[in-house]
């Protein structure tokens, strides 16, 4: 391969360099998603309590006018109470009236029980409207924030993709179609470095004739995943 192993080098680190700012580009809209789903959330949460609130609310109105028309039914009794004309009569309109005022203590309690109860989901609701606030104030945060990184992101994009521009253009044509063939497929994927003996990429260990051509600074397909390979930098 008539290239030198410090060009693929070059080129897999910009290669790399690339695909990590694209996929820290790509985290942006999941973390709107994210905060979005907050504030969904948050809201769900909300509108729930509001809804119990109304719908307790109504069977309290409910038990309130049901007490009341007994209560009305009681009074009643006590009037045909006085006009009795027998004592079977007399003692069957009391024990209406003992029954009912019995069915209305018992509505009482559970008048009281909703009416405590509706109390605590209106302090419930309070602490999800402000809930409901931070995680939209939240939101705001993270658009700017991720709208600001972004930004700075595409730039670094620009500059880093420039300089792969730069040094795709001094490649030989022939290397340059091995490369855009491998890179189409497989994106930085496609080189790994030598790590020692073997391929970084699949770990294989490497023949010393292949070993030999890439010690003398020519890069090497491996031959069990066909990345293309490189030598490390050298540290001196
Ligand atoms: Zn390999």
């Amino acid at each position: 391969m008539n290239v030198s192993d410090s060009v693929v080098r070059n080129l897999h680190q910009l290669l790399v360099q690339i695909a990590e700012i694209k996929s820290q580009i790509e985290r942006g809209p999941r973390q709107i998603k994210a905060a979005q789903l907050q504030v969904d959330t948050a809201k769900d949460a909300l509108q729930k309590c509001k809804d119990t609130i109304k719908q307790k609310k109504m069977e309290t109105d409910r038990k309130q006018l049901q007490l009341r028309e007994r209560e009305a039914k009681i009074h009643d009794w006590e009037g045909k109470m006085n006009s009795a004309t027998n004592n079977r009569e007399f003692q069957a309109i009391k024990e209406q009236i003992a029954a009912d005022t019995q069915a209305n203590n018992v509505l009482s309690d559970e008048i009281l029980e909703t009416l405590e109860e509706i109390d605590s989901f209106q302090a419930l609701s309070k602490e999800y409207e402000e809930k409901l606030k931070l995680t939209e104030a939240e939101k705001v945060k993270t658009d700017n924030n991720v709208a600001a990184r972004i930004a700075t992101l595409q730039q670094e994009l620009i500059r880093v993709e420039g300089n792969l521009a730069k040094v795709e253009e001094q490649l030989t044509p022939e290397f340059k179609v091995d490369y855009k063939r491998l890179v189409s497929s497989r994106g930085a994927d496609a080189m790994a470095q030598l790590e020692d003996v073997s391929c970084g990429g699949c770990n294989t260990g490497l023949t010393p004739r292949i070993l030999d051509k890439l010690r003398m600074g020519n890069p090497f397909v491996c031959p069990s995943c066909s990345r293309l390979l490189y030598r490390p930098e050298c540290p001196f």
